[in-house]
């Protein structure tokens, strides 16, 4: 097989971060680092705070604007 790339793309961001509400420490993580929720309905991510233990929630980082996707510079659910 020959494979040959005609337009390469790139790996998005998978990073998440997050804001711990009691102690606000903010994280960042991995899909993989975090708890899926045990709820069907919920689909949220949660991760333990390593500063007190608390819940947190994270969620994709916006875009960067060097990413030259202005469309994507502010996501409604943030
Ligand atoms: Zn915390």
């Amino acid at each position: 097989m020959t494979l040959k790339i005609t337009r390469r793309g790139k790996i998005p961001d998978r990073t998440l971060e997050g804001t711990c509400r009691t102690c606000t420490t903010v994280i960042e993580c991995l899909p993989e680092d975090c708890e899926q929720s045990r709820d069907p309905r919920e689909h949220s991510l949660s991760v333990s705070c390593p500063v007190c233990k608390s819940t947190i929630y994270p969620s994709s980082k916006p875009s960067s604007p060097t990413d030259g996707n202005e469309l994507y510079g502010h996501r409604p659910w943030r």
